[in-house]
């Protein structure tokens, strides 16, 4: 009865959010369930937040969301520079806290945020905290690839060793400005490296250190940088990978197209490889451990204005090359910190785990900036998640306690491969708030998330962003918002995100079409590195006024943001406009489909037909029956029109090195355009795709 009593509170509260812009309203159904009290099914439309949650979270009902919402949009000036002052500025930002040209029919598209304020991130992140009293907090528990092996920085420590790193990159020359690449491993040096760029106001650009010698190549002749740094070697599961054999092949690669390397910081990883195997060309590599602890442990900073570069990072490469993506210091500073505060329900007990690499933005805004800038303890796990075995996650989370656990779809989807046992088999009792990014996640996917990892207790934060963005743009903020398995919910504060149909006219209400965003926020990005006009028309000229995500969406009766997958791979089958992520999400649904990547092939009849890989859970047999299962799964959660006409088994799928599905690959693979794969090389395992091929047409 209580309970009842609660769901229609709850409810009531989401039917005032016809006050949101978007125009949501009427709640017709009442399948709930309340954090805690049981499992969420196939049937409830709602997971709500307990009553102990909700009393204690930064955000406590719809009402108050509703009310910090209005005021972000009325007054984003207010809004924002109230948030800013509990920063350190210098200099505080000139009269305009934010100045913007969105229209490219106005001029060219320019976004500044607190313009003429003078700050550093890097002070922000480490100098205020340890000010404030939280020297001995530990800002990083690092946990190795091996078990049993691990090492912690408190803010002091962590503060004194950016210094030394700080004054060795000045002394070298690196000045206000430069560009620094960083190649790294889930290292404690990885962060190191990044902070101690941004306190001497050099321009890190982290590459992913999976990514390779060609690929780093690319990106040193993008940014011609004053110094590479990076390890002798790294082990991801049991597996050595020889990292400065890529940067030397690199650095040469490079040479050749006129950008050459002088200096090439070298960590050395000895669990890795020794010292004496590692080829060197001296007078340009230098051993990290010979040099920066001989610095000093205090560095003055470089103040730099809001506007000026903090860095720049290129895009997973999903749909093509990757996009240089610049961000700038004092806007993204205050939307990475305030985001993280209040999607995650941030409290200074909390021990926070982000699964991601700091070679993507994820890793940048919030492993580093966003949990650093709140004073966090942040675990940053070298290894692979499923090494030694698919528990390690959960023995992590035991190990340290962990409250926040933030992660993507695409190991959610592998974690529950492999079986509960993995999971239930540790406490997790730590864990409090869960999270997602970088798909959709598919609501039966969403649902083990919730009812298995989190045991029913833990909201969980599908945050939906971009490297673009900087920060979360649409997400859930656990204790205020019933949540629904699948949607990335309401936006954050100061976002305006319409739906816009293919005019680039705005739709109201139950809709679906082309998420772009109205006005900037604090977090946008800049620019596209050396390519403002690529920029432009990339993000601004397809529909003049608004960003342009790239994103379709939809939106439900309730008003609530479901991601549907990248607008190229809406499928058009007979005038029916059908979304990748909802057809995925049906077939995996189904216990024996572990992961389902759709795209569109010709259609003689329908214009397009719907062409669906789809890997197995372990162990189960390639069958006729199992075809026409999940064919008939769709059927049933879609309807007809949505059937896939082919299932295509896949031993794998074609992902990113951030473990997105690369549906481009797979549309050519569909239409049998072998020799038009195009760029692969930001594919994780290349040798997927000759599997797929063998596979074709058994
Ligand atoms: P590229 O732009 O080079 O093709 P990418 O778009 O994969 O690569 P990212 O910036 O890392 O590069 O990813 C952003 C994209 O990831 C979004 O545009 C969206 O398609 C997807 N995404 C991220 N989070 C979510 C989420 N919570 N729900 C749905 N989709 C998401
Ligand atoms: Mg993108």
């Amino acid at each position: 009865m209580a309970s009842n009593l609660r769901t229609n509170n709850f409810l009531r509260h989401v039917e005032s959010m016809k006050l949101l812009p978007s125009g949501a309203g009427h709640i017709s159904h009442l399948n709930a369930v309340i954090l805690g009290e049981s499992l969420a099914t196939e049937e409830d439309d709602f997971v709500l937040p307990s009553e102990d949650f909700a009393s204690q979270a930064n955000v406590q009902s719809p009402e108050q969301y509703l009310k910090m919402y209005n005021r972000s949009i009325e007054d984003p000036a207010g809004f924002w520079s109230e948030i800013a002052s509990e920063f350190y500025w210098k200099q505080r930002w000139g009269d305009k806290v934010c100045d913007e040209n969105f229209d490219v029919r106005k001029g060219n598209i320019k976004i500044e945020w607190f313009k003429g304020g003078i700050t550093n991130i890097c002070y922000n992140c480490l100098d205020r905290n340890v000010e404030a009293g939280l020297g001995d907090k530990v800002a990083i528990y690092w946990e190795g690839n091996e078990p049993g092996l691990d090492g912690t920085l408190t803010y002091t420590e962590l503060l004194q060793q950016v210094c030394q790193l700080a004054n060795y990159l000045k002394d070298i020359g690196v000045k206000k400005g430069d560009a620094v690449i960083i190649y790294l491993p889930m290292l404690m040096e990885l962060p190191i490296a990044m902070l101690a760029c941004a306190r001497i106001g050099a321009v890190h650009s982290v590459v992913f250190a999976g990514f390779s010698a060609e690929a780093l190549s690319q990106r040193i002749i993008d940014c011609k940088p004053k110094v590479v740094i990076t390890c002798n070697a790294v082990k991801r599961g049991p597996k050595p990978i020889y990292l400065k054999d890529i940067v030397d092949a690199a650095i040469n690669d490079s040479a050749q197209n006129g950008v050459s390397i002088d200096k090439c910081l070298v960590y050395e990883n000895p669990l890795a490889m020794k010292r004496v195997d590692t080829k060197w060309k001296e007078g340009r590599d230098i051993w990290w451990q010979d040099v920066i602890p001989q610095y000093p442990t205090t560095c003055p900073l470089e103040w730099v204005d809001a506007e000026d570069p903090l860095f720049l990072l290129y895009t997973s490469g999903s749909t093509g090359k990757p996009k240089g993506v610049l961000h700038t210091t004092g806007g993204y500073m205050v939307y990475t910190a305030t985001t993280f505060k209040y999607a995650f329900d941030y409290k200074p007990s909390d021990i926070y785990w982000c699964t991601a690499d700091c070679g993507w933005i994820t890793g940048h805004s919030y492993v580093t900036y966003g949990p650093m800038l709140n004073g966090a303890s942040v675990i940053v796990y070298e290894g692979a998640p499923n090494y030694p075995d698919a528990g390690r996650c959960w023995d992590i989370v035991d190990k340290y306690k962990v409250t926040i656990f933030y992660t993507a779809p695409t190991l959610v989807r592998s974690l529950m491969r492999d079986g509960d046992a993995f999971v239930t088999r540790y406490s997790r009792k730590s864990l409090r708030v869960l999270g997602s990014v970088g798909e959709p996640i598919n609501p039966s996917a969403w649902r083990w998330f919730y009812n298995v990892v989190g045991d029913s207790r833990c909201p969980i934060s599908d945050t939906w962003w971009q490297t673009e963005t900087g920060g979360f743009m649409i997400t859930p903020l656990p204790g205020a918002w019933p949540q629904k398995p699948g949607s990335a919910t309401f936006p954050f504060f100061g976002v305006q995100p319409v739906i816009l149909d293919e005019k680039g006219v705005e739709i109201e209400g139950e809709c679906n079409g082309y998420l772009c965003v109205k006005k900037s926020w604090p977090g946008a990005f800049r620019t596209l590195y050396g390519d403002h006009e690529r920029y432009e028309t990339t993000y601004f000229k397809p529909f003049a006024g608004y960003y342009f995500s790239g994103d379709g969406c939809s939106r439900d009766k309730d008003g609530y943001h479901w991601l549907i997958g990248r607008v190229d791979d809406v499928i058009n089958v007979s005038g029916h406009r059908i979304g990748t992520a909802e057809v995925e999400s049906a077939l995996v649904s189904h216990p024996q489909c572990a992961e389902a990547a759709v795209v569109g092939v010709e259609h003689e009849v329908k214009g397009q037909g719907i062409y669906a890989f789809v890997t197995v859970v372990d162990g189960v047999p390639y069958s006729e029956e199992l075809r026409k299962d999940l064919v008939l799964i769709v059927r049933k959660q879609i309807g007809a029109f949505a059937a896939p006409d082919k299932i295509h088994w896949a031993p794998g799928l074609p992902k990113t090195r951030s473990g997105k599905i690369m549906r481009r690959i797979l549309r050519k693979i569909a239409s049998r355009q072998l020799d038009e794969l195009g760029d692969t090389s930001t594919l994780a395992d290349p040798n997927v795709v000759n599997q797929l091929i063998e596979l074709a047409d058994s």
